[in-house]
């Protein structure tokens, strides 16, 4: 890495996507972002935005067979912004890695070794590693003499407890098949619980967070003193709240009755959880937005969905404040979290033995900032933290590298 080479390119690779940004960590500023949809279709879709340049959103419409002719194409718009891969300036590419196991605790510079270790998880994270092992692969393909790090959605909750990580399953079944819970969006619940500490001016070793990330995946955390305690995502991101497509927490012989009673086969189930379930399986939406407009127009089911999302979310402050001892602060953050100030005003409503609740009018604020939205005199502070996983995984490729 040369001392100039500040800027640092973030894949995040999907089953048939590929979002990407660049960002000079000069600044930590974006130079440009983009995403490629439908890779292996007719018609895949590149969107770019160059930033640096002020220039356009430009948008291509054509076949990309797989990940390599879209890291090609990507590379290609780069180079159009005089931004191209081939750059002395460019000093990583940081990739997220759904899947760490137990084995990844922290940001790791890729070899073959450790990119065979990412391919041991796939059977632990079969929807998501092996398109993130793809990316890995194109980009050192295309870049071999460029550090390539790996930054896992897993990492942050590794410090959980094993009577928090241990499923009350037996220990040899669960060792032989690494089944424990991992939890996910962890380089989300590490930026904003960080942040929230910054937002009540102290450091994070100070303050206890109850982080809610809420997006179309959805998942909470307690973090004590700024180390994960607990978390809602289990072995698969299938398990803790409800979310946009996802049941969240459910009986387990609700899968033996779909099988033996309702005649599923394995696949069946596993899409009606994963894909048919959470909002859009209670009431066909899973945008939050869609939801508020029915309930408006006196939708009982959308009213429903809500409800009993809502009643998730409530059933998790409780039991992370427990976990806790002592929460400071609650933190809201994501799609859902960051825009939907019903549900914030719902979540918290009822909370005050808690030490919890919401001024309206703060809760009404509509802001890219972190921002407070209890009163003043609140026990626990309430807040909406924007979460920057891109920003969060170029922070942490690029401490690595240029350390
Ligand atoms: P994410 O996965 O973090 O991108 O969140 C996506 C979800 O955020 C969408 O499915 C919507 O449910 C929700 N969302 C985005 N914008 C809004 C908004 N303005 N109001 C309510 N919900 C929103």
């Amino acid at each position: 890495m040369t001392a100039t080479a500040t800027r640092v390119l973030v894949l995040n690779s999907g089953s048939s996507s590929l979002k990407y940004q660049l960002l000079d960590m000069h600044d930590a500023s974006r130079l440009a972002v983009g995403l490629v949809e439908r890779i292996g279709e007719e018609t895949s879709r590149l969107v770019h935005t160059p930033l640096a340049t002020g220039g356009a959103k430009r948008e291509t419409e054509g076949a990309m067979a797989d990940h390599d002719a879209a890291l090609k194409a990507v590379a290609a718009e780069l180079a159009a912004d005089g931004l191209g891969l081939d750059s002395p300036q460019l000093a990583a590419i940081g990739h997220r890695v759904v899947h760490g196991g137990l084995k990844f605790t922290a940001p790791t510079v890729i070899d073959d070794a450790v990119l065979t270790e990412i391919e041991r998880l796939v059977p632990v994270a079969p929807l998501h590693n092996p398109a993130n092992i793809t990316g890995i692969r194109t980009a050192r393909a295309l870049r071999p003499d460029l550090p390539q790090v790996a930054v896992f959605d897993t990492a942050f909750h590794t410090t959980m407890p094993e009577y928090a990580a241990r499923y009350a399953i037996d220990v040899a079944t669960a060792d032989a098949h690494r089944i424990r819970r991992y939890g996910f969006h962890g380089t989300s619940h590490a930026y904003v619980s960080r942040k929230t500490a910054a937002l009540l001016g102290k450091d994070p070793s100070e303050v206890n967070v109850i982080v809610l990330h809420l997006g179309n995946g959805a998942s909470a955390s307690a973090v004590a003193g700024g180390r994960c305690v607990d978390t809602s995502m289990g072995l698969t991101p299938l398990e803790g709240l409800v979310m946009g497509t996802r049941s969240g927490d459910i009986d387990p012989a609700v899968t033996f009755h779909l099988k033996r009673v309702a005649g599923m086969s394995e696949d069946e189930v596993d899409e009606l959880l994963n894909k048919k379930s959470g909002l859009i399986g209670l009431c066909g939406d899973n945008d939050m937005r869609e939801i508020r407009r029915r309930i408006d127009e006196g939708d009982d089911r959308a009213k429903l969905a809500f409800d009993i999302y809502i009643h998730r979310l409530k059933k998790y402050l409780g039991a992370y404040t427990a976990v806790l001892g002592r929460v400071d602060a609650v933190a809201f953050t994501a799609g859902v979290g960051e825009n939907a100030a019903p549900v914030r005003e719902a979540a918290i409503a009822g909370l005050a033995e808690m030490g919890m609740s919401v001024d309206a009018d703060r809760n009404a604020v509509r802001s890219d900032e972190p921002r407070l939205i209890s009163p003043e005199d609140s026990r626990v502070a309430v807040a909406v933290v924007p979460t920057d996983e891109e920003l969060e995984i170029a922070q942490q490729t690029y401490a690595l590298v240029s350390a």
